[in-house]
Formats: C-alpha cells, sequence, structure tokens
C-alpha cells in the first residue's frame, strides 16, 4: 500500500515528499483513502474541518475505536511520517476481519487534514479545528507563502471554509483513538525493539520572529550605513543553540524568510520562524522568553505536555505485545485529542536510523508488519 502512493507528491531531485494540506498531491492521497475506504464497504464521511473518517459500524449508535494517522507531510519529507499510520489502519483492519473477529463498537479509521502545517504553519489543523483549541476565524485567515488563504484555498478545493471549527458531533464517535506512527527518534532502535508505546508528548510550539532593517544595495552601502536584519537573525540562531543547551531542551530555526531575497541586496527583513520543544514547560517557556526580548515575536502556536491515560496506554502496551513505552518530543493529532478529552494512545514503529522530517526515513517492512499485528491485537482488545 505504500507502494501505491509512493510517487505522489515525490520530488524527483530529491526523493522528498511534498505533500501541503490541499494541494493536488494531498487531494490524489485523498481520493485513494475513499478508494481503500469503498473497497472495503466502509462508510466514508468528511468532516466540517476536512478530515476524512472511514467507519465499520455507525459510530451516532455508539462511539467508536478510532485509528489512523495523516497523509500530508513535511516539505522534503519521509515516506513514513503520516501514511504508515494510515495504511496501518487498513492493514489491521482486514486482518481482524481474515481473524473473522466481530467487534463489539464501532471501529473507525480517521486521516486527519494538515498534520505538518507545512503550508499555513499551524500544525495538526484538523484536529485543532475538530477540538475548538484553534479559532476558525484565526483559520480562515492563515496565508500559504503564495498569500492565498486557507479560506480560499478550501473554497477552490469545493469545500466550505465557513463550515470550519469546533464538532461536536464527530468527536463523540471517537471513543477512544489509536495513532501507529513511525518513531522519530532512537528509543526504539537503541532498546532493540519493533514497536513501542507513548507515554508523553513533550510540550512544543512554534514563534515567528520578525526582524527589520534597511533594504540597500550590497556593493555600494558602506558597512557603517547598514542596518542588516540578516545579522540580528544569525545571531538568534545561535543565540538558541546556545540557551537551548543551558535549558535542556531543543530549539531550531529551520524556516526562514528574507525579503527581498536578493543576492546582491541587503535585506529589509528576515522572518525566522523558531520551533522549541523539551520535557519541562517552564524550560521551553524561559527559553522563548529569553530569546524574545526586545525582538517582534508572534507564537504561532503552542502545545502543552500530553500525558497519554496510564490506564489505557498500560492496556494498549499489553494487548501490542508487553512493548516499552517511550515518550517523544514530536507533536501528533493523538496529542490534540488527547488533550480534548479524548482516551488516546500512540504506537511507534521502529525507524532504523532515527531520522524523520528527510528522505532518508525509513522503517523495515518486518517491522510495518510488527506494527500492523500490534495493532491489530490492540483494536481487537479495545473493540471487544
Ligand atoms: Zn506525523
Amino acid at each position: 500500500m505504500l507502494g501505491e502512493l509512493a510517487h505522489i507528491g515525490r520530488d524527483p531531485a530529491t526523493n522528498g515528499y511534498v505533500r501541503d494540506a490541499w494541494s493536488a498531491a494531498d487531494l490524489e492521497l485523498r481520493e485513494w483513502f475513499a478508494g481503500e475506504a469503498g473497497r472495503r464497504g466502509l462508510d466514508l464521511r468528511e468532516d466540517r474541518n476536512g478530515n476524512l473518517w472511514a467507519w465499520w459500524g455507525d459510530p451516532s449508535v455508539t462511539p467508536g475505536v478510532v485509528t489512523g494517522s495523516h497523509l500530508d507531510s513535511v516539505r522534503q519529507g519521509g515516506a513514513y511520517d503520516g501514511p504508515l499510520g494510515v495504511v496501518s489502519a487498513f492493514q489491521a483492519l482486514d486482518l481482524v476481519r481474515e481473524r473473522g473477529f466481530q467487534p463489539g463498537r464501532p471501529l473507525g479509521i480517521a486521516c486527519f487534514t494538515d498534520e505538518e502545517g507545512a503550508r499555513f504553519g499551524v500544525p495538526c489543523m484538523g484536529s485543532r479545528l475538530l477540538t475548538g483549541v484553534l479559532d476558525p476565524d484565526r483559520a480562515r485567515g492563515l496565508a500559504d507563502d503564495d498569500g492565498r488563504t486557507l479560506a480560499e484555498v478550501l473554497a477552490a478545493a469545493g469545500r466550505k471554509p465557513y463550515g470550519l471549527g469546533k464538532d461536536e458531533e464527530t468527536l463523540g464517535h471517537v471513543g477512544v483513538f489509536v495513532e501507529l506512527h513511525v518513531e522519530q527518534g532512537r528509543g526504539l532502535v537503541d532498546r532493540g525493539r519493533p514497536v513501542g508505546v507513548a507515554s508523553a508528548i513533550w510540550p512544543h510550539g512554534r514563534w515567528r520572529f520578525d526582524f527589520r532593517g534597511q533594504a540597500n544595495h550590497a556593493g555600494t552601502t558602506r558597512l557603517e550605513d547598514r542596518d542588516d536584519p540578516m545579522l540580528a537573525y544569525a545571531a538568534k540562531v545561535l543565540a538558541a543553540r546556545e540557551a537551548a543547551g543551558r535549558y535542556g531542551v531543543v530549539a531550531t530555526f529551520g524556516k526562514v524568510r528574507v525579503s527581498p531575497n536578493n543576492a546582491n541586496a541587503i535585506p529589509g527583513q528576515v522572518s525566522a520562524w523558531l520551533d522549541a520543544r523539551g520535557a519541562w514547560e517552564r524550560a521551553v517557556r524561559a527559553l522563548v522568553a529569553e530569546l524574545s526580548a526586545g525582538e517582534q515575536v508572534s507564537e504561532e502556536s503552542w502545545t502543552p505536555v500530553v500525558d497519554f491515560d496510564e490506564t489505557l496506554r498500560d492496556r494498549v502496551a499489553a494487548a501490542a505485545g508487553d512493548v516499552p513505552v517511550l515518550a517523544t518530543g514530536a507533536g501528533h493529532d493523538a496529542g490534540i485529542l488527547a488533550s480534548a478529552g479524548v482516551p488516546s494512545a500512540m504506537l511507534f514503529v521502529r525507524n532504523p536510523t532515527g531520522i524523520s522530517h528527510s528522505p532518508a526515513e525509513h522503517a523495515e517492512e518486518a517491522d510495518c508488519a510488527a506494527g500492523v499485528e500490534a495493532l491489530a491485537h490492540v483494536l481487537e482488545d479495545l473493540c471487544r
């Protein structure tokens, strides 16, 4: 199934994936999801926020057990982050059916919209809108790099931008959510295990820094006459690295926009995005406060620590075959649902290099199969 998706949104120059929300690639992936749901006789629904749900059984009668992930990617991402969870969900459903299992409650497969936030800057957009933690007016006004707002992009895709927002009815269908995901670190490699369960998601956020200066000629402007915002930006990158070490967190400037972005011009403005995360919210907040002092900074997203439900976590770990429990620095829709009060859990599949958000991201086929097997056991246990 991953092979069927391999060509969609792949950059032939790098083999990295570019699957922005609501792009042609994303629409093709959504069609693929609908096809897989249809082939299995599942009831396909798209909610008001663009999330896709494929149901075996009717969740308006009894809330169901839901598994799944997302199909969008970071720019130049790998093949597994997101799609592995969606593909494994279909495979696990096939497996429990092959075994003749009759679920005692509905079983659903979810595909959340715009998990990565690659296009509009806010990660987990679909689950944040669904749960009401993201204001729909703010979401509609978010613009991509071409200046198109989410409202415009949704309308062009035939969706209703004014339908966005908290959706109690859809949320009420989700009795429990289990997301399988490729691990984005080396926890399982170090433990020599193919599958693990999440204990917590670190608190994390994104901040936009705007450095303003005076655009001018790179050849004729004397050094002492320059007001060059690139220098302030460069100093901030180094300061972030140094402060992260001091606070025991991670901090990254991974996106920068330079205006006018000419090789022969001193920039007039540099905008850069800081991503900061850590086990302790106070440490992350202190780092951001220190870096923000005297700067023009806006917080684009913030997600507090998510401690997954311990009872569910232990049940999932046992059903998956007594697998190890690990914390992660990566955000996920499961974390957003957990914060909204939906009992949620995550399974991780080993990533031999730990590399993620890169074309080098990988999972061995045998480990993917172990993940499907574990997920099938978990679904059987939860659907009993
Ligand atoms: Zn992901």
